[in-house]
């Protein structure tokens, strides 16, 4: 329902907490942020309230400089803590969170012979064809690994991904489910709604149906399903926080 990502901060799961805090109008009933950590992605999630997931995480905190989080609201798998974003791949080297509905995600597990599943969500296969993308490359590159995932996906997406071989960057994509880009001051962001981003920039930028997007604490690179350079629209925020 509500994604937040951050990539070049050191606090990054207060910023995501932060971002998480301004989607809360959305409505949700589970809630989870990954980070990495040296060699391992951190998951903390949990069902209900955001407060669940700050006092898991007052409880046993993680940092790091880049992660992701997520309010869900349930459309495949109770609302429990298995079934809560974000999700990893088989060996918890990618990490995905998502809004939307993956149509076709009982024939892409299907595909996935022997593969085991933490949860009942649709949108866990993603984190699994993306790690099995990277797998099968000799240099890992998580863009194209996402890139060469979502080409195979049907229905509604918000997509955010992490992975422990391509250290700073989160890779988003997006088709018919919201999604905002921005990068200021040697941070890069993402957000399902510009509400979690206004604190940080006013200058953003909406993926359009198709789009995909690198982010690093340098910049976001924008490209279009075949991977060639795509424009999203961009705009500044004219409104006020204060207001
Ligand atoms: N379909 C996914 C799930 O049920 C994502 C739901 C959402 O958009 O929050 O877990």
């Amino acid at each position: 329902c509500g994604i937040i990502g951050i990539t070049g901060r050191d606090d990054a799961v207060d910023g995501i907490l932060a971002g998480l805090t301004r989607l809360e109008y959305r409505g949700y009933d589970s809630a989870g942020v990954v980070v990495r950590d040296g060699d391992e992605l951190l998951v903390t999630k949990r069902a209900g309230k955001l407060d669940n997931l700050k006092s898991a995480l007052a409880d046993e905190p993680t940092s790091g400089r880049v992660g992701i989080g997520h309010t869900r609201w349930a459309t495949h798998g109770a609302p429990n803590d298995a079934n809560a974003h974000p999700h990893l791949g088989p060996t918890g080297r990618v990490a995905v969170v998502h809004n939307g509905i993956l149509e076709n995600y009982q024939a892409l597990r299907a595909e996935l012979d022997g593969a085991t599943f933490a949860s009942d969500t649709d949108s866990e296969v993603a984190a699994h064809l993306v790690e099995r993308e990277l797998d099968a490359m000799d240099t890992p590159d998580l863009f194209e690994a996402v890139r060469r995932t979502v080409a195979r996906l049907e229905g509604a997406y918000s997509l955010c991904f992490v992975a422990l071989d391509d250290p700073d960057t989160i890779v988003v994509a997006k088709f018919e489910a919201p999604l905002i880009v921005a990068a200021a001051d040697g941070v890069g962001y993402c957000a399902s709604d510009v509400a979690a981003l206004i604190e940080h920039t006013k200058d953003v930028a909406a993926l359009l149906d198709g789009q995909l997007a690198r982010i690093t604490p340098d910049g976001v690179e924008v490209r279009d399903l075949a991977g060639n350079p795509a424009e999203p629209h961009r705009y500044t925020v004219d409104w006020d926080l204060s207001a």
